[in-house]
């Protein structure tokens, strides 16, 4: 009679601990596995690219289309390749949402492309076109261009309205990461 309490008790326990173990396990690998491997969605073919962390400076290029994965120039993104970098890119995505009409934004437009030759391949800096694109900046409720947005993991975590220069865009994208 003992023996069998004993019994069950005992298979209640392995049950609560090997379950937790495994777990635990597999989160380890996880961890580990995401600090070494980077999802990069080329900007050339949408293609998602599996990059060592250490490889991220070496000029990677695509295995899908073969080029370069960084050019350090802002890539102009549709919504289907908006929603591909925000979805599977594991770096910090930068869009200017600006427009052809928008004096401010032609502005904008030399300094943010010098600050994608210094915050690439760190971060991947993208263009919405706001006419072309009208259901996208409806999406993100864009009301005055132009727009810098900053996404982390496929979220928001900064916007700021209206131009800025090189240096302070670079400051601006330091602060909120
Ligand atoms: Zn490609």
């Amino acid at each position: 009679m003992f023996s069998i309490i004993r019994g069950s008790v005992d298979v209640v326990a392995r049950r609560r601990t090997h379950p937790l173990l495994i777990c635990q396990q597999h989160l380890a690998r996880k961890e580990e596995l995401m600090s070494e491997v980077l999802h990069i969605v080329c900007p050339h073919c949408d293609a998602v690219n599996r990059i060592p962390t250490a490889r991220l400076s070496d000029g990677p290029n695509c295995g899908k289309c073969h080029h370069p994965l960084f050019t350090g120039r802002p890539v102009d993104l549709t919504t289907p390749a908006f929603q591909k970098q925000i979805e599977h890119t594991d770096i910090p995505l930068l869009v200017d949402f600006w427009a052809s009409w928008c004096g401010p934004c032609q502005i904008m437009a030399p300094a943010f492309a010098a600050a994608a030759r210094k915050l690439e391949p760190q971060i991947r800096l993208a263009k919405v076109n706001t006419e072309e694109e009208q259901q996208l900046a409806a999406q993100f409720s864009i009301r005055s261009i132009p727009t810098l947005m900053l996404f982390r993991n496929g979220r928001e975590v900064a916007r700021q309205a209206g131009a800025l220069g090189e240096a302070d865009i670079i400051r601006w994208v330091q602060a909120h990461l």
